[in-house]
């Protein structure tokens, strides 16, 4: 007997948990699966781990650049310790009551569809649960780490994410492969907690390529000057393992071999849709699910299939996921109710030009909207305007030597901001101010009576400005 739910949801990460309760407010009846963890990877392998090792190795730095303060030697333990409790000692009892209190009722198994509307979930221990959707399945099964087809790489065992975040201890001598955010902030982190031979391999001329391209060059500066040895252009040829749990040898087309106790793959990650029924709904292919900007899947049969999260591949970011889960969840509940469902809330634009994401390495580097080389290539008539970071008044106060820079990316036409990126410490928290710039297309003649406070690194949108012209 098959039991029948206005919505199910499966796959139980931020974006699944969202488009939950997003749909449980709207009055709707949901059944939320999940085969592994309520909280999906972010809440125990990813955003809130990575970010628990890499905070003390951080403040210690900070600690550093002020004269007259010293910073102890980080308890490696006392950190792990820490980060154990911030990942509830991967335990989802807290989660799964938030599930059910939304209401929703949680479903522990493996979704699979079998048809439109129809998702048949294996419980742990082999028993068979067939839920039926009334109006919508939403899938939100994240992603997986890739590892490259490199000669002996899968047979060496690597570290994926998931062993970084989850270390028990932390290897002597760790090499780590990629230098997009993950293999910089866990580079960063693991060498500071102890992994003192450290070294990182980028592909290409500096790490953070999707960034400009001052963000990966100040980022790796900071890593060199800290004691990671980064090796740029590395293109990896042969790995490994002299024994399981020996040493490995990571070979490379140019200059000479990295040994290390351990290494961290960290080359990107793919759509979690295998062996999700998605023939059964006449979808082919194992790329990310192609979807509309109101989150339905393309193509499915049925019509009632919607995907948010990793799993479309759009933004591969928490609070990227949620914002789309909570258009999705709105979306459907106003086509359950028959009500509209195109006003301007129920459409996720911003994944397209505005999403916003921070590296949170020393120093922080963080970006929304549109690089120059993007903009550009979209066609936009483009002004780019930089400032160095260290020649703001309220920069110097928080660091001796600070070093940083910020972009503002400007449509010409429409005198808008079009992107924006800061690299420094604590640059952070200035992003929102730009991601509200960037989405509500403010124009540079309005952001000029947005006068930021003084002595605040927040002043240099006044340089900004200044060099612009204004
Ligand atoms: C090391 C690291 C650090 C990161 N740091 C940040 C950060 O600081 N900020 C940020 O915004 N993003 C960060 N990210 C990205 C972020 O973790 C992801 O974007 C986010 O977790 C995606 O959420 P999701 O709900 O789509 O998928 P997930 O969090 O992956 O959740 C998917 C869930 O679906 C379940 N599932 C999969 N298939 C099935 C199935 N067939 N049946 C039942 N359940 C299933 C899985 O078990 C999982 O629990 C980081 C990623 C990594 C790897």
């Amino acid at each position: 007997m098959s039991e029948e739910f206005d919505v199910v949801v499966v796959g139980a990460g931020p974006a699944g948990e969202n488009v939950a309760a997003r749909v449980a407010r709207g009055g709707l009846s949901v059944a939320v699966v999940e085969e592994g963890l309520a909280g999906g990877e972010c809440s125990y392998w990813a955003c809130i781990p990575s970010k628990a090792l890499l905070r003390p190795v951080e403040l210690t730095a900070e600690v550093g650049r002020v004269p007259g303060l010293t910073a102890g030697p980080v308890d490696t333990a006392a950190v792990l310790a820490r980060r154990d409790e911030l990942v509830a000692h991967l335990d989802d009892t807290g989660q799964v009551k938030w599930i059910e209190d939304l209401p929703a009722r949680f479903v522990r198994g493996r979704g699979r569809l079998r048809g439109s509307g129809l998702v048949e979930v294996t419980a742990p221990g082999g028993a068979v649960l067939p839920l039926r959707a009334r109006h919508a399945v939403v899938l939100a099964t994240g992603s997986r780490p890739v590892i490259p087809p490199v000669p002996g790489l899968a047979e060496a065992a690597p570290w994926t994410s998931r062993e970084a975040t989850e270390a028990r201890a932390v290897p002597g001598r760790l090499a780590v492969l990629g230098g997009g955010v993950v293999g910089c902030e866990m580079a960063q982190a693991l060498h500071g907690l102890g992994a003192g031979e450290t070294t990182l391999l980028v592909r290409g001329a500096s790490p953070l390529g999707r960034m400009e391209p001052f963000a990966g060059e100040l980022v790796a500066a900071s890593l060199a000057a800290g004691g990671v040895t980064v090796r740029t252009g590395a293109r990896v040829t042969r790995v490994e393992r002299s024994a399981p749990g020996g040493a490995v040898t990571v070979h490379l087309a140019e200059g000479r071999p990295v040994e290390a106790d351990e290494l961290l793959v960290a080359t990107g990650r793919r759509a979690a849709t295998a062996d999700l029924g998605l023939d059964t709904v006449g979808l082919s292919g194992t790329g990310p699910l192609e979807v509309d900007d109101g989150m339905r899947v393309l193509g499915a049969g049925g019509g009632r299939l919607y995907a948010v999260g990793d799993v479309n591949g759009r933004n591969l970011l928490t609070h990227m996921g949620k914002y789309q889960a909570r258009v999705c969840g709105d979306v459907i509940v106003a086509r359950a109710r028959g009500g509209r469902d195109d006003l301007p809330a129920m459409r996720a634009a911003a994944d397209g030009y505005g999403a916003p994401q921070v590296v949170f390495t020393d120093p922080q580097a963080c970006a929304v909207g549109r690089t120059e080389e993007a903009a550009r290539a979209a066609g936009f008539e483009v002004r780019a305007v930089e400032y160095d970071l260290g020649a703001v008044a309220g920069a110097s106060l928080l660091a001796e030597g600070y070093r940083g820079r910020a972009k503002f990316v400007v449509d010409e036409r429409r005198r808008v901001l079009l992107g924006a990126t800061f690299v420094g410490q604590g640059v952070a928290e200035l992003l929102h101010a730009a991601t509200v710039a960037v989405t509500a297309e403010v124009t540079l003649e309005r952001l000029w009576h947005a006068v930021p406070s003084f002595p605040t690194v927040g002043e240099v949108w006044l340089r900004l400005l200044e060099e612009y012209g204004l």
